[in-house]
């Protein structure tokens, strides 16, 4: 049913009800002046054009009332982070009280491991996917160490079988029923930022609270991109970031769930802030630390106003589009992407993201068989905004908010040039 033709790209966009939101966000242009083929949005999304208006409107809050800007409506500093909630709750599926936003992500897998990785003599293992981010492996070894174990021993990195480059929820689920009784803590990707694997979350948490260990995901790659559940999957906790497929800016404030069966435990070990006691004492400067019932009484500090600001107008976003409509389309873009590369002889080149549509996101990671660099550099020669992982793959990731079919037949025909030349 697809075509490789421009005009059947054309004719997708025409039929597409998400187009419009494309009018929504800036576009960076390439030195000929047109914009850029962007294709980015899984490391940096673009900027939605309400930011600028609602960083200025806490700019000249600030400007105009001062101090007293933490009670100046419509949304006062004091209460700020209340009004990301709701939308940060749909994105992934939780309760209101099961989400925060603050801090940045690292940040809060280190406040969420204070809390949920409690080792003991005999079970104290963390299980984490092969190819894991940077932070997360450091993050994951830090904890093991700060409680006394040698990362080494405590850390076990789950590869995929020999000849394959993603990790089958069999294995997972194997691994966890073998060896289970000694992982505390599985802490894996929702999608894996180099092989763009979407992780079965809720087979993973199953297979993990049923050996007894406590189930947290990094969705850094995973919120605004997948349809997440994480209530009903009964996840223990997650955190994410939203400079990603959230488009709230370079550093913006990253996010965090925290699940009901863990909203009122009190007793559980935190590190704890003012911004973290029950708002009805928090002024009273009473030395009693009192947790907020739910994710919010994991914070430490007041909100980041500025950076809230920009998450607030992006998840307007997010509220209008759904995410059952982005999800579609994502699929469709993928879909059809994989259709184009698929009509590429492939000696130079696979894809190593899995094909089921269940099992991957918006993006779709190429691994160059020899020369990746100098294929990588004529993409981007060719107008292309994408990215090169050490030491072989190009990252593409069409999103659906704004980018078109045309976006990805424009790449795909540069790609095809590429190859070839
Ligand atoms: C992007 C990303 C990070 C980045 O962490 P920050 O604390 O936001 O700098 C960490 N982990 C994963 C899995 C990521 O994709």
């Amino acid at each position: 049913m697809y075509r490789t033709d421009r005009q059947f790209a054309r004719e997708m966009d025409a039929q597409d009800g998400l187009a419009a939101y494309r009018q929504q966000f800036h576009c960076p242009r390439g030195t000929d002046g047109r914009p850029v083929i962007y294709l980015c949005g899984n490391s940096l999304g673009l900027q939605p054009i309400g930011v600028r208006q609602a960083v200025l409107d806490e700019l000249d809050k600030w400007a105009d009332f001062g101090v007293e800007g933490h009670f100046a409506r419509p949304y006062p500093w004091y209460s700020y982070h209340e009004h990301l909630c709701a939308a940060a709750a749909a994105i992934v599926g939780a309760l209101e009280h099961e989400v925060v936003a603050m801090n940045s992500l690292t940040t809060n897998l280190h406040l969420m491991m204070v809390s949920f990785y409690r080792p003991t003599a005999t079970r104290y293992k963390i299980l984490i996917e092969a190819t894991a981010f940077p932070s997360d492996q450091y993050a994951v070894a830090s904890q093991a160490k700060f409680h006394g174990f040698d990362p080494k021993d405590a850390v076990v990195v789950l590869s995929p079988r020999d000849g394959e480059s993603t990790l089958r929820t069999e294995d997972i689920e194997a691994y966890l029923d073998v060896h289970g009784q000694e992982v505390a803590l599985v802490m894996f990707g929702g999608v894996n930022y180099y092989t763009g694997q979407a992780f079965d979350m809720a087979s993973i948490t199953a297979a993990g609270h049923r050996n007894g260990c406590i189930v947290g995901f990094d969705l850094a790659h995973a919120a605004g991109n997948l349809m997440l559940e994480l209530h009903d999957w009964g996840v223990d906790f997650a955190v994410w970031c939203s400079y990603k497929y959230l488009n709230a800016g370079p550093g913006g404030v990253g996010g965090c769930f925290v699940h009901d069966r863990h909203a009122a435990a009190v007793d559980l070990p935190r590190f704890a802030g003012w911004w973290g006691t029950d708002p009805a004492t928090r002024f009273q400067m009473d030395p009693a630390f009192v947790p907020q019932h739910g994710a919010e009484g994991w914070q430490l500090s007041n909100a980041m106003i500025l950076p809230m600001a920009a998450l607030r107008a992006s998840l307007e976003l997010f509220e209008a589009a759904g995410m059952p409509a982005l999800r579609q389309k994502a699929l469709a873009l993928t879909e059809y992407l994989l259709f184009l590369i698929d009509q590429i002889p492939s000696e130079s080149f696979e894809i190593i993201t899995p094909r089921e549509p269940a099992a991957r996101g918006c993006q779709i990671s190429i691994r160059a068989l020899s020369n990746g660099r100098a294929l990588f550099e004529r993409l981007e020669q060719g107008g292309v905004v994408c990215d090169f992982r050490e030491p072989d793959v190009i990252r593409v990731a069409p999103v659906p908010l704004y980018n078109s079919f045309e976006d990805v037949w424009s790449f795909w025909s540069i790609l095809k040039e590429s190859v070839s030349s």
